[in-house]
């Protein structure tokens, strides 16, 4: 689904565990175009064939999936990043381009991704396999001609070590990943995660002009929370049921 020109939101609704995903369209230089923000996973626990799913929403927009240039993992859980690699591979093998999609994460996620993707390579006998071709920092993300999209990369630590908020000041659109949701907060209670730093993150991020506010995941109050308002009423009501006490 379009939500304003250039950015495209896939929100999950199957059944299972799955990440939402968003994609940036026609913004960068090279041939192949999109960006796309934490793939999810290729099939979940509940087998639900959630890559298929998302590829073809994507075309259904008219976007070729192969087209896409870059990929972005908000952090590396494998609900986020584990089609990170049959992304790549399907536009290696459909366009026959020598040159791959290229994946991004957080410096600070590396070492916990690497000590993550061996825990679940023991528990579930599979790993989540990819290699970022880089890592990303605190600051600006300029992307395309003209510096078409300005994106800046907020470190905002607490759920994972190197969990990143993706913040477009042009639309104010604000991508959370795992970080907050529509009356919710990310896990802290998983490996690497830490309720104080995720309470600092998120008081970071309720400074910011949001007006579209795109979360990692759905909760039973709804996806996506549009308008500036609402937006603070979600930062009220999280700061009030999740951090009375720090
Ligand atoms: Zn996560």
């Amino acid at each position: 689904m379009k939500l304003v020109e250039n950015l495209y939101c896939y929100i999950w609704q199957g059944r299972g565990n799955n990440s939402n995903s968003y994609l940036f369209a026609h913004v960068l230089r090279s041939d192949r175009p999109h960006v796309l923000i934490d793939p999810g996973h290729v099939v979940n626990e509940l087998k639900e064939r959630c890559l298929e799913n998302l590829l073809g929403s994507i075309q259904r927009d008219g976007l070729k999936p192969e087209d896409i240039g870059l990929i972005i993992n908000t952090h590396s859980h494998p609900d986020h990043s584990e089609a990170n690699q049959a992304v790549v591979e399907r536009g290696r093998a459909r366009t026959g381009k020598p040159k791959q999609a290229l994946i991004a994460l957080h410096e600070d996620e590396e070492e916990y991704r690497r000590m993550l993707g061996g825990m679940m390579a023991r528990m579930l006998g599979r790993g989540v396999a990819f290699e970022p071709t880089f890592y990303l920092k605190e600051g600006d993300l300029n992307l395309g001609k003209e510096k078409k999209l300005n994106l800046k990369i907020l470190h905002t630590p607490g759920h994972s070590p190197g969990s990143i908020s993706l913040y477009w000041p042009y639309n104010k659109v604000l991508i959370t990943g795992d970080v907050l949701f529509y009356g919710g907060v990310g896990r802290t209670d998983l490996p690497g995660g830490d309720g104080k730093l995720l309470k600092r993150s998120i008081e970071r991020l309720s400074e910011l002009d949001i007006e579209y506010l795109l979360p990692g995941h759905s909760t039973e109050f709804g996806s996506i929370i549009k308008g500036s308002d609402k937006v603070k009423q979600n930062f009220a009501f999280v700061r009030l049921n999740y951090f009375p006490l720090l």
